[in-house]
């Protein structure tokens, strides 16, 4: 199963993609912005779970959010936001949208490791 990873800041990228190593997720996609997210996941069909940054240039993150879930292909990849945008009326927004679950930065891998194992299913061990 792919990752696919967005966000502007390549140091959060590394950051993310780094933490995913540990936990075993080493097949991993990158988008520095919505439009690269979008792109990355019409290209990777076996695409499993995305996480995303929210503000970011040309799409941000609730822009790809809300055209993830406009398309039926699409209802069961689960979306993880990161982001600072972490106010209760942004968290709303995010889980209105699509997102099913939220990362707020900073956040230490085992945050990672349990919203990426709730979104998947996957038992702890
Ligand atoms: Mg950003």
């Amino acid at each position: 199963m792919k990752v696919l990873v967005v966000d502007d800041s390549s140091t959060m990228r590394r950051i993310i993609v780094n933490t995913l190593a540990r936990l075993g997720y080493k097949d991993v996609v990158q988008g520095a912005d919505g439009e690269e997210g979008w792109k990355a996941l019409q290209e990777n069909p076996d695409i499993g779970v995305v996480i995303t940054d929210w503000n970011m240039p040309n799409m941000n993150g609730l822009e790809l959010v809300k055209k993830i879930r406009a398309e039926d292909k699409y209802a069961d990849v689960p979306i993880i936001m990161v982001t600072t945008e972490g106010g209760k009326a942004e968290v709303i927004t995010a889980l209105k949208a699509g997102v099913n679950n939220y990362i707020v930065k900073p956040f230490t891998p085992q945050v990672l490791k349990e919203k990426l194992q709730a979104v998947l299913g996957v038992n702890e061990g």
